[in-house]
């Protein structure tokens, strides 16, 4: 019995279909990840072209080299959509338009001359090549991790090893006047074997990137309030220690604001627009606060602000800032706008302080201003002190 060997007609297909299924069983978890479904759907179209591209001559067979034809033009058009979803830029139209024209004249041109296979080989080579450079190129332009430079060096190396195949086969005078010669030549499988194995590389640096992609967003699922977007409470007290560090030996500012009888709010207009509101305070917090600020939601209607490097009167003048900016937000509501406003407790914290102790004086801080008539800033030594006080007496 002949032993049956593993050949590279079967490696395209068996790379092609288990790419294609790793993708859109991403898709199938998560209904969301258009970008898996993309790049699923262009290793299934091209599996075609590729397949048909050594089994049919397509100079007898024009419905065939038109059946390939679409087989490339879809599959990388997936492939170059699934690549921009994947990486959030836009699809970039005008070049793969052109690239689409230019390839499509050259063809149409290369058929009604009569047998010049090697145009047609050409350009469709060269089209792929921009294929792969554009994505490399909307990759790089896209980069945030590391496993992005390697997705568009492995996108440009197949690009470079394209475009050096038309070179040397000009250079070779290798016999591509039809089809037929083309496919039953030495160079055809080896090409498909590098096709075949650049696949594989694609789909796994794509995978990477994804994979990427899913950890980032659910650390900061992990690390985020769901309605605000604002840090949630664990990864604002590891920001605000690795800020602290940062800082010192200057003080950091901590300031804890708390909406004013923001139960009205829920109760007169509605939860929808209780919620609306908060999004819309935290906004302003992060507008309204420097970069290097720290915000978070510490529950309900109460956020908490830590400012690097600020001494008693910035904290103070920040804090002031907050509550006229909060004064001046106007959230749209059936009927006209909703004004809120919003009472302040803040203090120093020294490089040494405890920040749960001193988020605990700032926090009494927050309770005299609501005593003391609500919209107002009060700062916490004072306010503990007033306290201690009032109990001494
Ligand atoms: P004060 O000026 O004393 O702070 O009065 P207040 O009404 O703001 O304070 P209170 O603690 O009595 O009520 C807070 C309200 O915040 C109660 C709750 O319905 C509302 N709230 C808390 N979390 C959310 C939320 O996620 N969404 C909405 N819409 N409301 C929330
Ligand atoms: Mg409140
Ligand atoms: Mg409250």
């Amino acid at each position: 019995m002949p032993y049956a060997n593993l050949t590279y007609e079967m490696l395209g297909p068996a790379i092609f279909l288990s790419a294609g299924f790793a993708f859109l069983l991403l898709y199938v978890h998560d209904r969301t990840q258009l970008a898996a479904l993309r790049l699923s759907g262009a290793y299934f179209a091209s599996l075609f072209g590729f397949v048909a591209v050594m089994l049919v001559d397509s100079d007898l067979q024009p419905a065939f080299q038109a059946a390939i034809l679409v087989s490339l033009f879809s599959g990388h058009f997936l492939l170059v959509w699934g690549v921009a979803s994947l990486v959030g830029k836009e699809f970039p139209r005008l070049a793969f338009g052109l690239s689409v024209a230019v390839v499509f004249g050259l063809i149409i041109y290369a058929n009604a001359s009569g047998a010049m296979f090697w145009l047609r080989f050409a350009a469709i080579s060269g089209f792929t090549a921009l294929v792969d450079l554009m994505c490399c190129a909307l990759v790089w332009r896209a980069r945030s991790h590391r496993v992005d430079i390697v997705v568009a060096l492995v996108f440009l190396a197949q690009a470079a090893l394209t475009l050096n195949r038309i070179v040397l086969i000009q250079l070779s005078e290798l016999d591509l006047s039809t089809h037929s010669v083309f496919k039953n030549s030495d160079f055809a499988p080896s090409m498909q074997t590098e096709n075949a194995i650049f696949a594989i590389v694609i789909g796994l640096a794509l995978f990477s990137r994804y994979s990427v992609t899913l950890v980032m967003q659910l650390r900061r699922l992990a690390e985020t309030d769901p309605l605000t977007g604002l840090l949630n409470r664990r990864a604002f007290e590891a920001k605000v220690q690795a800020l602290r560090a940062a800082s010192a030996p200057l003080p950091t500012g901590l300031i804890i604001c708390d909406i004013d009888h923001f139960k009205r709010v829920n109760d007169n207009h509605g939860h929808e627009v209780g919620d609306r509101s908060l999004k819309a305070f935290a906004e302003l917090l992060e507008r309204e606060t420097p970069d290097t600020a720290i915000c978070t939601r510490l529950g309900g209607e109460e956020f908490c602000i830590v400012l690097a490097g600020v001494n008693n009167e910035a904290i103070r003048l920040q804090a002031t800032h907050l509550r006229r900016a909060v004064e001046q937000l106007q959230i749209a509501i059936r009927g006209g706008d909703l004004s809120l406003t919003a009472s302040f407790g803040c203090c120093k914290l020294e490089p040494g302080d405890d920040l749960r102790t001193a988020m605990v004086s700032a926090d009494a801080a927050v309770y005299q201003a609501k005593k003391d008539g609500r919209n107002l800033v009060r700062e916490a030594a004072q306010t503990v002190a007033t306290a201690e006080q009032i109990k001494v007496a």
